[in-house]
């Protein structure tokens, strides 16, 4: 892993982190400006209820009657028999039904904080026709049978409850065509959200506040253990990479880079006990170098090391994967076929002496021992002491030979 993997690494997840403190942020956020649109809805609520109780006891009385004056001039949208009346006294009085009442009330709330309207799409007055924001409340009512709508407009919190029609308002309105249940209308309410957006941005700004810092510590705490990790992974790797040096210097021969005697030693017990375990033909065939001592002597022992090397590389080039070449000691090598027969070994053998023959410098002997010629079970060190003791009759045969220990008995 490079340095580059750890920044893309770093960069995930710190993105990641990003995304989770994003997303509750938002969420925090969304649930205080609903909170404040839930508070505004039950002070509509709750207004619109003492609203509706007037009208209920307006209407319960049948019809109320007060006194005409600027304040109350009689009701020209009002077309009853006996709207207007005198009294005993000789006051005039003109008939106030629920939603005269309503627009009065509203009226005297012109100055407050709180602004009340009585409204409609389709009103006897027109002062009381709805307004956009109204029109779209009541119209979204109709279609969803909803009986309250709140929104926040800009710098203002509106709610809207509806009126339906009842038995009481038919004499004004069955003229209109409505029918007890319709959609009449609806009050509304306004208020200002300046009394609530100092709190509101206070909440708002400490979320901001706890999530940057949340943020800022995830995402720190975050890159330190990716980097922790990392520097972990990669002396892991680095240790790894050391015990796979010392195992490679271990089982390979420093000077020819076929197996250590070790190496071959391990394979060869490994190998004895397959064939063994599995009645598998093993061949083991001991090499050594022809008159080595005078190729030093003659040419030097630098050039003996390289000569010594060639015929290695040359005797692991004639071998199948599945065969092990090891370097016995000095100028002598040992080579395992498994699941390999006496004739096939015989003739890889001859091989392996005309291609070493053919590269001009020496020539070898080999000693051959084959499993299935020992008595049950073969062992490591009888097949070792059997191909050696063929390679010593090679050698006292003439040598650039193969022995098999079959011959010598
Ligand atoms: P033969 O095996 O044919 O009987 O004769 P030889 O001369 O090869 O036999 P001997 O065992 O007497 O000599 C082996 C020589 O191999 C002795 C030693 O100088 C040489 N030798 C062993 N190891 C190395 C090595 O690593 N490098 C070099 N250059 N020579 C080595
Ligand atoms: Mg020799
Ligand atoms: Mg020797």
């Amino acid at each position: 892993m490079r340095i580059r993997q750890l920044i893309l690494i770093n960069l995930a997840v710190w993105l990641f982190c990003a995304f989770v403190v994003g997303a509750s942020w938002l969420i925090n956020r969304n649930a205080i400006q609903g909170a404040a649109l839930s508070v505004f809805q039950a002070q509509g609520r709750a207004a619109f209820t003492l609203i509706r109780a007037t009208r209920h006891w307006n209407a319960a009385q049948g019809s109320v009657y007060v006194p005409v004056s600027s304040l109350t001039p009689p009701n020209p949208y009002l077309e009853l028999e006996n709207r207007d009346i005198t009294d005993n006294l000789g006051r005039r009085l003109t008939q106030v039904n629920p939603a005269y009442m309503t627009r009065q009330i509203s009226e005297l709330l012109a100055d407050a904080d709180v602004n009340m309207r009585i409204t409609s799409r389709n009103p006897l007055n027109p002062v009381n026709r709805a307004g956009r924001w109204e029109s779209d409340s009541l119209g979204l009512m109709e279609q969803t049978g909803a009986t309250e709508h709140v929104d926040r407009v800009g710098d203002q919190y509106r709610y809207m409850a509806r009126l339906d029609i009842v038995h009481s308002c038919l004499p004004c309105h069955e003229q209109q065509g409505y029918k007890v249940g319709d959609l009449r209308g609806g009050i509304s309410f306004t208020r200002s959200a300046a009394h609530v957006d100092p709190l509101v941005n206070d909440m708002l700004a400490r979320v901001d506040r706890i999530h940057l810092g949340i943020w800022v510590l995830i995402s720190m705490i975050a890159g330190l253990t990716t980097s922790l990790v990392f520097r972990f992974r990669q002396q892991l790797v680095g240790s790894e990479s050391v015990q796979q040096a010392l195992r490679a210097l271990v089982e390979t021969d420093a000077l020819t880079g076929v197996l250590s005697r070790r190496e071959l030693m391990n394979r060869l017990h490994r190998e004895v006990d397959r064939c063994n375990r599995f009645d598998t033909s093993l061949v083991v065939l001991m090499v050594d170098i022809d008159h080595f001592k005078q190729v030093n002597d003659h040419q030097g022992h630098a050039e003996g090391d390289r000569i010594l090397k060639r015929v290695a590389e040359q005797l692991q080039s004639s071998l199948r994967r599945v065969d092990s070449l090891g370097r016995y000691g000095g100028e002598e090598f040992t080579i395992l076929l498994p699941r390999t027969s006496h004739d096939e070994a015989l003739i890889l053998a001859r091989r392996l002496l005309q291609e070493v023959q053919s590269m001009g410098d020496v020539t070898i002997s080999v000693g051959m021992a084959c499993s299935r010629d020992l008595p049950d079970p073969v062992t490591g060190d009888v097949l070792l002491k059997m191909s050696d003791q063929a390679l010593y009759a090679a050698k006292r045969n003439g040598r650039n030979r193969v022995f098999c220990h079959r011959e010598l008995s």
